[in-house]
């Protein structure tokens, strides 16, 4: 097979463009109305929350500003370590801001709980989540995520910024990644 050729490499497609900018409309016309007349500051997760964010905030009506952090946990792996590493921090001061995380996924929840803990301690005035799909069956940690797109299965996808090994990251739909590729 070429190795341009992708679609031997999935399995099912979970949620398709269509589903995901539907949901995406929704839940930025509720964040809209949540922050109505507060400052919001979106802060993106490397790298695989880049589709996510790029559509969801240009789904809200109100200005916001864009941030980025990037950790790693997963490496080229399908497992969480658990172990978190900032590989690039914030360029803004979390100091009385209302923040809202994007998030492609959560998976065990390890990543987010130690942002989460990492964020409470720069004096934000508030902290949200915004995942996009949350695998529930997966919860090593609780998070309590207040904006969430679709709950998904146990296993192991792909697509709309999520990545196995930097490929399928530009794929428009979210997919079951075929166990053969990783196994
Ligand atoms: P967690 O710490 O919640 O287990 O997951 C942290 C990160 O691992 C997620 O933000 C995401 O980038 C990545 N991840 C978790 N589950 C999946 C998955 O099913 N597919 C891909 N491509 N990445 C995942
Ligand atoms: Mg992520
Ligand atoms: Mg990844």
């Amino acid at each position: 097979m070429e190795s341009s050729d992708i679609a031997g490499d999935l399995t099912t497609i979970l949620v398709t463009e269509q589903q995901i900018h539907d949901k995406l409309d929704e839940l930025a016309a509720q964040i809209d109305s949540d922050y109505e007349g507060k400052d919001l500051l979106l802060v993106g997760v490397l790298k695989g929350a880049v589709m996510v964010m790029a559509d969801l905030s240009r789904a809200m009506k109100k200005h916001v500003s864009i941030d980025w952090m990037a950790v790693s946990s997963y490496g080229a792996g399908t497992k969480s370590s658990g172990v978190v590493q900032i590989r690039k921090d914030l360029d803004s001061d979390l100091t009385g801001r209302h923040v809202l995380i994007v998030e492609d996924i959560i998976d065990s929840g390890l990543t987010l709980s130690w942002l989460l803990e990492n964020f409470a301690s720069r004096g934000a005035a508030s902290i949200e989540v915004c995942a996009l799909l949350r695998k529930p069956e997966a919860a090593k940690v609780q998070i309590d995520c207040k904006y969430v797109g679709f709950d998904i299965p146990t296993d192991f996808v792909v697509g709309y910024g999520l990545d196995f090994d930097e490929r399928y990251r530009n794929l428009r739909d979210v997919a079951v990644l075929a166990p053969h590729v990783y196994s």
